[in-house]
């Protein structure tokens, strides 16, 4: 559920209408809602009640400070892959305490900065970075918590794109290696173990690929347990999907419940990662319709977003539903809904029966919350779009509208042209 709904012809965010907003910040711009952001937080944290826990939210997902700090203050912490995601999040007032690191490539600047700061723990995801985080946690003095993302190979039976935890993937340790490198572990001189990850892909509309995940690290721990090592922590990563479409995703409490009746045994913290099921449909990206076209069998509605502002369609063909800002469209027509940039690929939908957009119509991409700013880029030097944060009556600008100066600066002729 969320808070973009119709008050007679219009849509609204919360008690905003869209159509104010876009009037005042311009036109395209990604809207959150606020009550949506902190009803999605609660239903989370309440499916975990009576069990202890950290809500680490993934900052890749939607990194805006804006709704980093909603999150914070609603008692979460954060899941990061990149000293970028830590600066943010730290600026957003993240308890260091409540950050995992997750990530294939953690570089020796950003393992550094991440130890000065205090994080909770590393999710290692290579022998390599393993012996590397001793290293340097050594050579500043000190030890450095690490869980072991350990690869399940269970298929999450999604896209493919964001399949994570089959075996041919690059994340994480195979679960056969995971044992010997905690064996190792124990001995290195710069490291404390504190827990056993997993994160198994994005987008999951069932519960069974978690369980079936928690199976199999249950065993790898019992053996941990047998070597007297003991993982306080227990990270089940994120991947709980969310309705785009048709999807009927479990409820956070129904995941919950199964979760806790899988893991209560153990006795252990659980730790979650959840990125789109928290923020993808507290968000829009809303778009004005410049021209339309009618070919002999094919109609486009060409729009002032592209592939650059929300990268999902282009890049997994995903479906984002399109709704009307004010419900004055004569009927339906079948039609592409195409950005101005210069590739095939750029299209945000594609085939479907949509409302007659004409010139100057204002349509909004649900769903648009997770991996859509986040994901934007300045492709064919198109400033990147406005984002705006709605809560109840009141709305704010949460980031700026980049300007074309921006998008030049740093950059240099050198001195021999
Ligand atoms: C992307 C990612 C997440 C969040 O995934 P969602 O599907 O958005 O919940 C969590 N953990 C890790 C390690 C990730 O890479």
């Amino acid at each position: 559920m969320h808070h973009f709904q119709y008050k007679g012809n219009e849509l609204y965010a919360e008690d905003v209408a869209i159509r104010d907003i876009v009037a005042k910040v311009g036109s395209p711009v990604y809207v959150y809602s606020q009550a949506t952001l902190e009803r999605h937080f609660r239903a989370f944290d309440e499916a975990f009640a009576g069990t202890p826990h950290t809500i680490c939210y993934s900052v890749k997902a939607n990194s805006n400070m804006a709704v980093l700090k909603n999150f914070i203050k609603l008692g979460g912490g954060v899941d990061i892959v990149s000293g970028g995601e830590l600066y943010r999040a730290l600026k957003a007032g993240v308890d260091p305490r409540k950050v995992v690191y997750s990530g294939v490539g953690k570089r020796d600047d950003e393992i550094e900065y991440a130890l000065t700061t205090g994080i909770l723990m590393f999710n290692v995801e290579s022998e390599q970075e393993l012996t590397r985080i001793s290293e340097i946690a050594s050579r500043m003095g000190k030890k450095a918590g690490i869980a072991i993302r350990v690869n399940p190979d269970v298929d999450p039976q999604t896209h493919p794109y964001i399949t994570t935890g089959l075996k041919n993937a690059k994340f994480g340790i195979t679960i056969e290696r995971a044992i010997e490198e905690y064996r190792r572990a124990k001995a290195l001189p710069g490291i404390e173990i504190l827990g056993i990850d997993c994160h198994i892909g994005s987008q999951l509309t069932k519960v069974t690929p978690f369980v079936d995940s928690i199976k199999k690290l249950k065993k790898v721990i019992a053996t941990l347990r047998e070597m007297g090592i003991d993982p306080k922590y227990l990270d089940l990563g994120g991947g709980l999907g969310i309705t785009y479409n048709q999807e009927e995703p479990p409820l956070p409490a129904d995941y919950g419940k199964e979760i806790v009746a899988e893991t209560k045994e153990l006795g252990m913290h659980l730790v979650f990662e959840p990125g789109r099921n928290l923020v993808g449909n507290a968000g829009i990206l809303v778009a004005k319709c410049l021209y339309t076209k009618q070919r002999d069998e094919k109609n486009f509605i060409m729009i002032d977003a592209g592939m650059n502002d929300l990268a999902r369609p282009a890049l997994y063909g995903s479906f984002h539903g399109v709704q009307p800002v004010v419900k004055d469209q004569d009927g339906l027509i079948v039609a592409d809904i195409v950005g101005p940039i210069c590739e095939s690929g750029d299209f945000l939908v594609k085939d479907r029966e949509v409302p007659m957009f004409k010139q100057g119509d204002l349509m909004a991409f649900m769903s648009a919350g997770a991996y859509g700013f986040a994901m934007s880029s300045s492709y064919n030097s198109r400033p990147r779009v406005a984002e705006v944060m709605v809560k109840g009556s009141a709305f704010e600008v949460v980031r700026e509208r980049e300007t074309v100066e921006e998008l030049i600066k740093g950059e240099r002729v050198p001195s021999f042209l």
